[in-house]
C-alpha cells in the first residue's frame, strides 16, 4: 500500500491553484482560487465502488484532492468503473495508512456525520460548512472527513474535528451513501466558489491572513492533547481507568478556541513546568 511520503504531502500542499504565501496579501486578494481545493478524506472505505463514486462526485464539482485512509478493497476495477470520467482523479488519490498521516499538516478539520452525538459539537449543514471554509485564510489546509459505510467515523476521529457537518436527512433514514455525501459537500463548495468574486478582496480572508501566528497543525494539536492528558495523570486529576468525558470536553474546548502555534507552545511550556514540579515533589 502506498504511504503518504513527505514529497507527496508537498505535492498536496503546493497545488498551484492556491495562493499559499500569506505575506503577500495583494496576491491573496487578486489571485483567489476559483475553488478552495479541500482535501476529501475517506476513512477506511470498504466498497471500492464508493471510492470511484466519490472521485466522480468531486471531479464534477472541481474538487480535486482525494485521500484514502486504509481502504479495505482497493485498488479494484469497480472503483474505476464507478469513477467513469474521473479516473484521473482516482489515480491521483493519495493512500495513507492512518488518519494522522492524512491530517498532520491540516489547519481546519471538518467531520461529516449522520448521527447526533452525546456531547454536542459545533455543528453546521453542508451549505454553512462551505461558507466557513471560504472564510479561511488561503494558506489554510482543510480536510473534510467521511466515515465508514457501516459505522461512520469513530468518536475519537470526530473529536479531532473543529466542526461537524450533518446533512439534515429524514428522521426515518438519515444515512446517505458515502459517495452521495461527498457529492453534497462538493456541490456546496462549488456553489460557494461560484459566488466568490475573484476581482474583489475578500475582507474575511484578508483579515485572518494577517493573524500574527499560523494556526497549529493537526499534528501539533495531537501532541498537545497527549501532553495535556499525561500531565493530568501526573497531577492525579485524571484517571485513565475512569475516563468519563473529561478529555472529550477538553478537546471540544480547544477546537472552539482554534489554537495558533504560539499558543500551543505556551501551553506546552506550562504543562512541562507543572510536570517538572510534580516530579520533584514526589
Ligand atoms: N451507519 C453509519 C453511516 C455511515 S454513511 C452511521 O450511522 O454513522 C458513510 C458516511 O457518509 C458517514 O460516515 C458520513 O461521512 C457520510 N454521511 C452519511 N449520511 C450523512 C449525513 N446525513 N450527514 C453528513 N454526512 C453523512
Amino acid at each position: 500500500m502506498a504511504v503518504l511520503k513527505k514529497d507527496d504531502r508537498e505535492t498536496i500542499l503546493t497545488d498551484d491553484t492556491l495562493v499559499t504565501d500569506s505575506n503577500d496579501n495583494a496576491a491573496v486578494s487578486t489571485k483567489v482560487a476559483a475553488v478552495r481545493d479541500v482535501r476529501m478524506v475517506l476513512v477506511n472505505p470498504s466498497h471500492p465502488g464508493n471510492i470511484g463514486g466519490a472521485a466522480r462526485a468531486m471531479k464534477t464539482m472541481a474538487v480535486n484532492q482525494l485521500v484514502l485512509v486504509s481502504p479495505r478493497n482497493y485498488p479494484d476495477p469497480r472503483a474505476v468503473w464507478r469513477a467513469a470520467g474521473a479516473r484521473d482523479l482516482l489515480e491521483s488519490a493519495i493512500i495513507v495508512e492512518t488518519l494522522d498521516d492524512a491530517l498532520a499538516d491540516c489547519d481546519l478539520i471538518v467531520g461529516t456525520s449522520a448521527r447526533d452525538r452525546r456531547i454536542p459539537w459545533p455543528l453546521v449543514d453542508a451549505h454553512e460548512c462551505a461558507k466557513k471554509i471560504y472564510e479561511e485564510p488561503q494558506s489554510s489546509k482543510i480536510a473534510i472527513l467521511f466515515g465508514r459505510e457501516d459505522r461512520g467515523l469513530k468518536n475519537e476521529e470526530l473529536n479531532r474535528c473543529h466542526l461537524h457537518v450533518h446533512v439534515p436527512t429524514s428522521d426515518a433514514y438519515s444515512s446517505l451513501n458515502l459517495a452521495m455525501a461527498v457529492q453534497i459537500l462538493s456541490y456546496e463548495l462549488r456553489m460557494r466558489s461560484l459566488q466568490v468574486d475573484d476581482s474583489k478582496p475578500n475582507p474575511v480572508v484578508d483579515t485572518t491572513d494577517q493573524w500574527d501566528e499560523p494556526f497549529a497543525s493537526g499534528a501539533d494539536v495531537e501532541r498537545f492533547h497527549e501532553h495535556l492528558a499525561q500531565t493530568l495523570v501526573d497531577i492525579d486529576f485524571f484517571d485513565p481507568d475512569q475516563p468519563k468525558q473529561l478529555l472529550t470536553r477538553l478537546r471540544r474546548l480547544f477546537v472552539r478556541v482554534r489554537l495558533d502555534r504560539m499558543e500551543i507552545n505556551i501551553l506546552r511550556g506550562i504543562l512541562s513546568t507543572v510536570q517538572e514540579k510534580v516530579k520533584r515533589n514526589k
